[in-house]
């Protein structure tokens, strides 16, 4: 199967999926990883475009670890908005990539990037598929054969922007591939300085552990990845991630 990832930030990937891209690429499917934005504000060090060249090459990097192909809408950090020139630009990636399953942002999180981003993600993942549809860009693809499954994966902190836990309807037990995720995240090297410099952060991937653990252990594992299936009109209902990953997906009792 065709899986696709798309995150808003290069980084939102490794932290919410890349446990289980890394189980489903195990099994044989093929991974396209994207970012809808090009991560360019968070520097004092590089002016946004010479950062969102260093970010891109860093998430390539961490995407390969992975055997993944990485592409970027390369939208500038704080300026994406749910308008038809960027839906037409996560259309298009969408049709290219044909995707069998999409896994995307929190559309609760603490950030309006993110929550835009889950929001482009589920319209790009119907709109993809009507070929009356017509983005108007350049060397448009053709429409998709169907509507992908679509996934929304755990906002940071776990909460919305009201504090509230968002909790997800089922897990993905990521223990075997902690190493493959941290990996990918040690790969945003230019990241990991400007956390430690704006938020005191000196522990990245210690964090990101620190996030798997808790949702592991709310299920009684080691380390899990939190997330929840849209099924909305049109989408399927069926969770194929369990159909896949089989005993790895776990829920609470
Ligand atoms: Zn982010």
């Amino acid at each position: 199967m065709k899986i696709f990832g798309i995150g808003m930030h290069p980084d939102d990937i490794e932290f919410i999926m890349a446990g289980t891209l890394a189980l489903l690429k195990k099994k044989g499917h093929k991974i396209t990883i994207a970012t809808v934005g090009s991560g360019d504000m968070g520097s004092v060090e590089y002016v946004p475009a010479d950062l969102s060249r260093k970010r891109y090459s860093e998430a390539k990097a961490s995407a390969e670890l992975l055997g993944a192909e990485y592409i970027s809408c390369g939208i500038s950090c704080l300026h994406v908005v749910f308008d038809n020139p960027t839906r037409f630009m996560v259309t298009e990636m969408v049709r290219k990539i044909d995707p069998d399953i999409v896994i995307t942002m929190s559309p609760q999180d603490y950030m309006k990037d993110h929550e835009i981003t889950a929001d482009l993600v589920w319209d790009a993942c119907f709109n993809a598929s009507l070929p009356n549809y017509h983005t108007g860009l350049a060397n448009p693809a053709k429409a998709t054969s169907k509507i992908p499954y679509l996934y929304y994966g755990d906002p940071v902190e776990f909460k919305d922007r009201f504090g509230n836990s968002i909790h997800p309807e089922f897990y993905v037990d990521i223990k075997d591939v902690m190493e493959i995720k941290t990996s990918m995240l040690k790969k945003h090297e230019s990241q990991r300085s400007w956390l430690k410099r704006q938020h005191g952060m000196d522990k990245y991937t210690e964090t990101m552990k620190e996030l798997s653990g808790r949702r592991g252990k709310e299920i009684g594992i080691e380390y899990a990845e939190g997330f929840r299936q849209h099924k909305g009109h049109a989408f399927s209902q069926d969770n194929v991630l369990e159909k896949l990953l089989k005993n790895k997906v776990k829920y609470k009792k």
